[in-house]
């Protein structure tokens, strides 16, 4: 059921994966500019106020998601052909965030159903699990998609999917 991946889905792990990057430190570059974005996208994604010092905190952040995800090599990746969780819901993608040897497993649904823009894509699903894993920032699955900005603060600020759309949401602007 998992393998490692071929040439192809690791060609598009790798564009996913410079994107996602490129995104990251943009947007690190970005918060803690005078008219930043993030002025409107913190509110919105996060129910918070965008005080300086949480935008600087933030912006440590990206960069430390940045910098794992660069590292990711071929073999941090597993492909699971099948793609359904043990309640038999398909999922995209997984990791197990007390995991310090960052493996992640991409489903059949990631190669076939993400495209490189817009939310869920497949460069804002790495940014997503990267979340997840402790020496991150051990983000947890509350909500997804659009009801997850429907979470009180506590939970938005550790939701792995309000980080992936808000950084979604900001690349679209770009
Ligand atoms: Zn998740």
């Amino acid at each position: 059921m998992c393998t490692v991946l071929n040439n192809e889905q690791w060609r598009m792990v790798v564009e996913a994966k410079g994107i996602a990057t490129g995104i990251l430190k943009s947007a690190a570059e970005n918060i803690t500019t005078a008219g930043t974005s993030f002025d409107t996208l913190i509110p919105k994604y996060l129910s918070i106020r965008p005080t300086p010092e949480r935008k600087s905190a933030y912006a440590g952040f990206f960069l430390k998601t940045a910098a794992t995800i660069d590292a990711l090599k071929r073999d941090n990746f597993n492909y699971d052909s099948i793609g359904l969780d043990e309640k038999k819901e398909p999922y995209l993608a997984s990791v197990y965030a007390e995991d310090m040897t960052h493996k992640m497993t991409l489903t059949k649904f990631y190669f076939q159903s993400l495209k490189m823009t817009g939310y869920d894509s497949r460069w804002g699903t790495l940014i997503h699990e990267a979340t997840h894993w402790k020496d991150v920032k051990r983000t947890e699955d509350w909500d997804y998609g659009k009801s997850s900005q429907k979470l009180c603060t506590a939970k938005s600020l550790n939701n792995a999917d309000n980080w992936e759309r808000m950084l979604e949401n900001y690349a679209s602007s770009l």
